[in-house]
């Protein structure tokens, strides 16, 4: 067999006077009217537990949306029991009859539900329209597609035979279920951590960040619709630790698909660890962790290109990309310049909420990020070595805004350049054109995270050099672009170093994990 050969979602253009604006205004409209009531979905029930938590946009919280029922450890454990209750037919499912639900899964997104899946994400997240639909639209989709294709050329992949024997592979699911604990930023990768895994044969539970709930309502939403099986993915709204203490106790754990910080995996790992005598199987760890993404900035560079790299790569979606650009080394000869350059460009973003379509910049998630940021902010301030050159401004009352800052600093291990603020602050060094070496090093050094990085420069022998120098600086590099927007099946994304396992999101590196081989020899 053969399935249909996946192709990027296009990007819908929500121009000032289009069709695409009106609609997705009306799904606006519509939410905010809806005041969604959000149940837990376990065994193919709706779950409402009367644990009612409000829902408000981070860009207007004083405004309510909607409300999620809370659960606890015991819907935990009754997502479990579901998962496992449903695992025998879903494994035995023809892998075509599987990968139809999520082809149709995708079809529903491009077609009918794009305008409330994208509606929810720029209300739940705060993004605006483009990085809504970059995300909870064509990248999920991508994911969602591709995936399939992954899936036929694993399972195509067969070993040699010779004469009178027949060796064969069979790509069994793995033995227990799935935990996918999936991040508030990406709307799409919420719904590929549990898809790819039950893509694979697996039964998953899955729990999403408090803060992308109501994006991760309607993804179960079209899943359903899209005849996922009961029981196959059950989605709790849990505490992390009501989670983890049902979770990584129980015998049939079998892997956890994870995005989030850094600190929270290396814990879950810990916890694996202690408890590995419990479980049957070693369970999979597959995680994508942190950042602090670099771009370096050669003389020889073209300073349009580099502008718009640190713009776009630094503060699209406020900074809240594992990929985001968060340090910046340029060459000081091009630096007054550049930084003109920057200056202006960022003074002419609009900060506000996403209903407003001409702002570029919305607020940051939540007000816990909002104060590590503002803080950040201020001990840039006090700083003798370092000056806030753009934006410096914050504002809670109405929505968490953080104006789109940078900072200039002449330490280059200073706090900001080197520890991971995930929000729209920028910090710059600016390095003398004659210790390029020195700089790469300095950047190799001081990359305890490993997701991104840039170089931008003209000069082919900066360009090998860079390469060479930051090989594991980054799992994804670039040349001569911003350090964020990875697309499916274009460029694998994933990190090393404290920046996650690496297991490539959207390839067949990534769903390799969701199997355990069995290897079959018939003597004819
Ligand atoms: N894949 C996204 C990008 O390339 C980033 C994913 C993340 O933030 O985890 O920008």
């Amino acid at each position: 067999f053969t399935v249909p050969a996946p192709v990027n979602e296009p990007v819908l253009n929500y121009s000032p006077g289009s069709r695409e604006r009106s609609l997705l205004k009306e799904a606006i409209n519509h939410a905010y009217s809806d005041q969604k009531d959000i149940p837990m979905y376990i065994g193919g029930q709706e779950v409402r537990t009367g644990q009612k938590v409000e829902i408000k946009p981070p860009h207007n919280h004083q405004t309510v949306i909607g409300h999620y029922h809370k659960g606890d450890k015991t819907h935990v454990q009754q997502a479990i029991d579901a998962a496992l209750a449903a695992k025998a037919d879903w494994e035995k499912m023809a892998w075509e009859q599987r990968a139809a639900i999520f082809l149709k899964a995708a079809d529903l997104i491009a077609g009918p539900y794009r305008y409330k899946i994208n509606a929810a994400t720029m209300l739940g997240q705060s993004k605006n329209a483009y990085q809504a639909e970059i995300d909870s639209a064509c990248e999920l989709i991508d994911f969602l597609r591709f995936n399939v294709q992954y899936m036929t050329e694993i399972y195509a992949q067969q070993p040699i035979s010779s004469p009178g024997s027949w060796n064969r592979v069979e790509q069994r699911p793995l033995e227990g279920f799935v935990f996918a604990l999936t991040p508030f930023n990406f709307t799409a990768i919420a719904g590929n951590l549990p898809t790819s895994a039950a893509l694979m044969g697996n039964v998953v539970v899955w729990k999403p960040a408090n803060t992308q709930i109501y994006s991760a309502q309607v993804i179960m939403e079209v899943l359903r619709e899209a005849g996922l099986p009961t029981g196959v993915i059950n989605l709790i709204y849990v505490s992390g630790p009501d989670a983890g203490d049902v979770i990584f106790q129980h015998p049939d754990f079998a892997g956890i698909h994870f995005t989030g910080s850094t600190g929270v995996f290396q814990d879950i790992w810990k916890t694996i660890g202690n408890s590995i005598h419990k479980y049957k199987t070693y369970p999979r760890i597959v995680g994508e962790t942190g950042g602090k993404d670099f771009i370096l900035v050669h003389q020889s560079a073209n300073l349009e290109v580099a502008n718009t790299a640190i713009v776009r790569g630094a503060f699209e979606y406020q900074g809240q990309k594992c990929s985001a650009a968060s340090r910046v080394y340029i060459a000081k000869s091009i630096w007054p310049e550049l930084k003109e350059m920057i200056v202006r460009d960022l003074a002419s973003l609009k900060v506000g909420p996403v209903e407003d379509f001409s702002n570029f910049v919305n607020a940051v998630i939540d007000e816990k990020s909002f104060d590590k940021l503002a803080s950040a902010i201020d001990k840039a301030n006090a700083d003798p070595q370092s000056e806030i050159i753009a934006g410096g401004n914050y504002d809670k009352s109405k929505g968490y805004f953080i104006d789109p800052t940078v900072i200039v600093s002449q330490n280059p291990s200073s706090v900001t350049m080197c520890e991971e603020l995930f929000g729209p602050v920028l910090t710059i060094y600016v390095y003398e054109d004659d210790q390029l070496d020195q700089t790469l090093e300095l950047i190799d050094k001081t990359s305890i995270y490993a997701l991104t990085g840039a170089v931008i420069a003209s000069d082919r022998y900066i360009i090998e050099k860079a390469t060479v120098a930051l090989r594991n600086a980054a799992g994804n590099f670039y040349i001569n672009d911003k350090c964020t927007g990875a697309v499916v099946g274009q460029q694998p994304f994933g990190g090393a170093r404290g920046s996650g396992t690496n297991d490539k999101a959207g390839s067949m590196i990534n769903l390799l994990r969701w199997v355990s081989p069995r290897t079959i020899k018939e003597t004819l």
